[in-house]
């Protein structure tokens, strides 16, 4: 048998249900490739192997019945930030070390229903803070990519950068992620991996770890635009556990990849073109632009005129909500419990050595903006911003079907580059925070390579829970751009 990591989630299924290998194969190789890679890559923080084999054999056997779920034996990696019963889930942080859920989330426990198998978990920024995955407590992870005839470790973007390291680096079929400002879509786009941000309230949030609760959303991270419909549809749908999630019918998302994407209308906003953006960055955006023309498309100019406003406006919504959400870690319910001599120093105590300096910095300011007496200047103001973004992009919708910007400012950079330079490191988030300031889908997709070899990767931004139209242009664009490179083998 070929090497079963190589498959797409879309072979892998169609595979097993074929009988051509079993689910306990499949998981086998995985479990074997990232003993291998991991090391290097540290893309896991642990696996799960007697889990996986379980699993696996469960799935074989609903296999042989003619009782296969629609993901039935495939096996995925689970991002840290995901509740997952009886097993470590730390957010990537030392306040959460050893903390195992007694439930299990709901986007997790959809994704068994349908018959997946769990590798393990996944590293990421600590409580998904970050935009390289150096803040993680269990060491950052490594971009499986590196740049033509270079040795330099680069990161892999962050926060789900463990899920997309491990997609790029064939040590999972697909991965669960989410994205409070990008961490799905820059990720994909710094390892030449698919991601979606669905609609704010298609997933559940119910047992994922809170950042920013407004912001926060689940999505998955594949290797093709079908590989991530798929997962998608698992992950999604109501659940009466998060007042947030949408009581809407989820469609089936891979039905849209392939479909004609013929007389589409396309904002393509001036308003993106910011001051310095790389020159490959806009030749690759001008590049999407003409496949999109030539698969049928109209191209339309269109105005988000208070983008320059939304990195600020998140970096203050984000932090206040992550101020009051890690509220709860004071060492007296669960995870890490330092002694003091008083109950104050026991939560001093507690939270100054579990939380890392970039969780730090977000609880800090998030206190600030939301202290009286500055609420109103930064925290409500910010508000008032989100609205106006929000209204540019519901103006923009009665003209367009979707919108296509760059994902990120820049190919993935070294490990290390801009670590003591938190606004540096913030502005990598310019394209993405914008759909979820304003709740909507995004689509990350690998779209040509960097003058250094490196993915890159364009966005696709659509009207509320109209991910199917980003399903359908991401597979006309996949198909146009024919980019299938893996990263060279390294480790
Ligand atoms: N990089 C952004 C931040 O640090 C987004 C993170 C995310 O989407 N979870 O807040």
């Amino acid at each position: 048998m070929s090497d079963l990591t190589k498959l797409t989630l879309k072979g892998a299924i169609d595979g097993l249900k074929a009988k051509s290998f079993s689910a306990v194969e499949v998981a086998k190789a995985h479990l074997d490739a990232i003993a291998a890679a991991n090391p290097a890559i540290n893309a896991y923080i642990q696996t799960t192997p007697d889990q996986a084999l379980a699993m696996a054999k469960a799935s074989d056997e609903r296999i042989a019945k003619g009782e296969a779920g629609p993901l039935e034996g495939a096996a995925i990696g689970i991002k840290d930030l995901f509740c997952t019963k009886g097993v470590q889930s730390a957010a990537a942080s030392n306040i959460l070390r050893g903390f195992k859920p007694p439930y299990e989330s709901t986007v997790t426990s959809q994704l068994w229903r349908d018959g997946a198998v769990m590798l393990g978990k996944l590293n990421m920024d600590e409580f998904a803070m970050g935009s390289s995955n150096e803040s993680s407590a269990f060491g950052p992870v490594v971009n499986p990519w590196r740049a033509k005839d270079s040795s330099q470790n680069l990161t892999p973007g962050g926060s789900s950068g463990g899920s997309a390291a491990a997609v790029a680096a064939d040590l999972c079929l697909a991965a669960t992620a989410t994205d409070t400002g990008g961490s799905i879509r820059q990720p994909a786009a710094f390892t030449g991996t698919v991601g979606i941000k669905p609609t704010y309230g298609r997933c559940s949030r119910f047992g994922i770890v809170a950042f920013a609760s407004s912001l926060d959303q689940a999505g998955p991270i594949g290797k093709t635009v079908e590989d991530t419909a798929l997962m998608l549809r698992s992950m999604s749908g109501h659940d009466p556990k998060d007042s947030t999630s949408l009581p809407v019918e989820v469609p089936d998302f891979a039905a849209f990849v392939g479909k004609s994407v013929k007389g589409l209308k396309i904002g393509v906003p001036g308003d993106y073109r910011i001051e310095g953006m790389p020159e490959e960055i806009a030749r690759l955006w001008d590049q999407g632009i003409e496949w999109l023309k030539a698969a049928g498309c109209e191209i339309k100019s269109i105005r988000l005129p208070h983008t320059k406003y939304a990195l600020p406006a998140y970096y203050i919504i984000a932090p206040a909500e992550a101020s009051s959400n890690l509220a709860r870690y004071d060492g007296m319910r669960f995870g890490l419990r330092e002694e003091g001599g008083n109950l104050t120093e026991v939560y001093e105590n507690t939270r100054a050595k579990g939380f890392g300096p970039e969780v730090k910095r977000r609880i800090l300011i998030g206190t600030y903006v939301l202290s009286a007496g500055y609420y109103d200047a930064y925290y409500l103001k910010a508000l008032k911003v989100r609205r106006r973004i929000a209204d540019d992009f519901e103006a923009a919708f009665k003209e367009v079907d979707a919108i296509l910007t760059p994902t990120a400012p820049s190919a993935a950079f070294p490990l290390g580059q801009r670590n003591d330079d938190p606004i540096a490191m913030y502005l990598n988030d310019v394209f993405t925070v914008t759909t979820n300031l304003a709740g909507l889908p995004g689509l990350s997709l690998p779209a040509g390579t960097s003058q250094t070899g490196l993915p890159l990767g364009l966005q696709l931004i659509g009207k509320p829970l109209d991910e199917g139209t980003l399903f359908s242009l991401a597979g006309a664009m996949e198909q146009a751009a024919g980019v299938s490179a893996k990263p060279a083998k390294w480790w």
